[in-house]
Parts: C-alpha cells; structure tokens; sequence
C-alpha cells in the first residue's frame, strides 16, 4: 500500500519516532505548528475518520489517551494543548491514514483556521 504513514511505522521511512506501542506509533511532524508538534497514528491502516468501524473505537480512544500522555510527558498537560484531526479536503487532510495532530507548548486561538 502507498501510505506515507504506513511506511513510517514499517521503518522503510525514517521518523523521529517518540513514542510506540503495539498499537499506535507517535512521532515529531516534520512540520511543526508548535514547539511541539507531534502525529499520533493507528498502525492499522485506516484512510480517513469516516473509515472508522465500531471495532476501531477502542484504538482511536488509545490515540487520544496517547495524546494526553504525551502532553503530561512534554510537561505541558496542566498549562493545556490542542489536539487535532483533520477529514478529506475541506477539513485540511493532506495524509490518509488517520492521525492525531498533538501540539503544544504555545497558546492557540479559536476558532481554527
Ligand atoms: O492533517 P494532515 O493530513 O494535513 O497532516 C499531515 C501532517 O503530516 C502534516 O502536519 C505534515 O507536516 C506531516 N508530515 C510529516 N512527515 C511527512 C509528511 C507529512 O510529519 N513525511
């Protein structure tokens, strides 16, 4: 399968991995939006948030508690941050296959651009 994300979590890509489990794969974005900016990923493929399944549900509650646990490890959980997922075109999606945007360590506004 031709997934930029898949390739990362099989190691035929580098990324600066931060965090695994035999689960989920999180990693700095090579585009950081904040001091730090890291993708919380499925290794199951999944393309975009409406491929979701009810059997998918417990992974994608992972990504978010991924994401608070990171956030308590950057040291930044209490002062807060902002988690992100985007869908297809209009909603920003650039990568299909699902992911979680964790960034933190400024102050974001709202609404989101
Ligand atoms: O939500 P969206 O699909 O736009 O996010 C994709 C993200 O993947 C972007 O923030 C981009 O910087 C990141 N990316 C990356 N490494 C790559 C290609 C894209 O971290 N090799």
């Amino acid at each position: 399968m031709d997934c930029l994300f898949c390739k990362i979590i099989d190691r035929e890509i580098p990324g600066d991995i931060v965090y695994e489990d035999d689960q989920v794969l999180a990693f700095n974005d090579i585009n950081p939006q904040a001091p730090t900016h890291i993708l919380i990923v499925p290794k199951q493929h999944i393309a975009t948030l409406n491929d979701i399944k009810e059997d998918d549900l417990a992974l994608v509650g992972r990504l978010q508690y991924t994401a608070a646990k990171l956030a308590s490890k950057q040291g930044f959980a209490e002062d807060g941050y902002r988690v992100v997922m985007n869908c297809n075109e209009q909603g920003g999606q650039t990568v299909y296959h699902i992911h979680m945007h964790l960034m933190g360590g400024r102050r974001f506004t709202w609404p989101a651009g």
